[in-house]
């Protein structure tokens, strides 16, 4: 399977252009959208979910052209989108039965079977009779991820899943998106950089409607290494550091701040090479100081 993005662009009435000239093919597995807020990440997943239109460019979905062949892509699409709203007074069992009639399940042994089977597999089936509105948001999530599956959609898209989550609830989700399978495309849309490098084979960055970085999570780690340089400064020394160096982060460790910088040589030896990670790759694209001959790269 592949999904082709070419030429997108969308600006809305007032005046945001939130897409602009998005290009990315997206073969089967976990691929990763990763943005900051307002980077346009929302509005691509809901263009892909047949939701909303662009006003120029294709999406294809092997052969089907998603704008054009609605109904086709959406018996293919499961989505679980950014505000995923529930009726809190349903239990996940009731709820999860309805969602199934209307994805087209009209046996009634045969659509038990599908959300039992679902309930298992996101872990719910043992809370199934509760009412929604008593779920944590981790179990929220799960049960979304349930609806999502229900049909064995081929294209699945989740906008910003983990938002929120505590650090087991992340870990346990994760494990769910793990488990969906190799064979069908699932796009995970994210501003967190672990879900990608925990769960992604192929990654796009986009930053103000713009893909700025595509490609191998683990290649790209590749390219950035030895050029990452890191030291301990004094909190108050940050804005000078901003200035004279190529700053990618800082962060409070231990009460101290760490900050990594990228650059070709190391900037002077107070600074110690630094092993580059995803989160480098990622803010060293976003502040714009990966080399042109990287970015872009055939995601395959
Ligand atoms: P993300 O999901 O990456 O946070 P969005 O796609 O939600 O980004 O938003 C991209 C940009 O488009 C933002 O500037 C946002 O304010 C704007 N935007 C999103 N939806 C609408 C809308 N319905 N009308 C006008 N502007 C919008």
């Amino acid at each position: 399977m592949e999904l082709r993005i070419q030429h997108l662009s969308k600006q809305y009435s007032n005046g945001v252009q939130a897409l602009k000239d998005i290009n990315l093919t997206i073969p089967s597995g976990m691929f990763g959208l990763l943005g900051p807020n307002g980077a346009g990440k929302s509005t691509l997943m809901r263009t892909l979910a047949t939701l909303q239109d662009a006003d120029a460019g294709t999406a294809t979905l092997d052969n089907i052209k998603i704008s054009e062949q609605k109904d086709q892509i959406r018996r293919l699409l499961g989505y679980l989108p950014q505000d995923f709203g529930l009726y809190p007074k349903v239990s996940a069992y009731d709820l999860l039965d309805h969602f199934a009639l209307l994805k087209g399940l009209l046996n009634r042994k045969q659509r038990k079977e599908a959300v039992d089977a679902l309930l298992h597999q996101t872990n719910l089936y043992s809370v199934k009779n509760k009412h929604l509105g008593g779920f944590s948001g981790g179990m929220r999530q799960r049960f979304g991820i349930a609806q999502a599956l229900l049909g064995d959609p081929k294209l699945i898209i989740v906008d910003e899943p983990t938002a929120g989550l505590d650090p087991e609830e992340r870990v346990r989700f994760h494990n769910l998106l793990a488990d969906i399978g190799t064979e069908k495309i699932v796009i995970l849309s994210t501003h967190i950089v672990e879900d990608v490098a925990d769960l992604c084979n192929n990654m796009a960055v986009i930053d103000k409607g713009s893909v700025i970085l595509s490609g191998q999570p683990l290649r790209l780690i590749e390219q950035i290494q030895g050029k990452i340089w890191k030291r301990f400064i004094e909190k108050i020394e940050l804005a000078a550091y901003q200035q004279k160096y190529p700053l990618i982060s800082s962060r409070l460790t231990s009460g101290r701040t760490l900050i990594h910088v990228y650059a070709d040589e190391r900037p002077d030896n107070s600074f110690n090479p630094a092993q580059g990670n995803l989160e480098d790759v990622y803010f060293s694209a976003m502040a714009g100081l990966l080399p042109s001959a990287m970015p872009i790269q055939r995601a395959a």
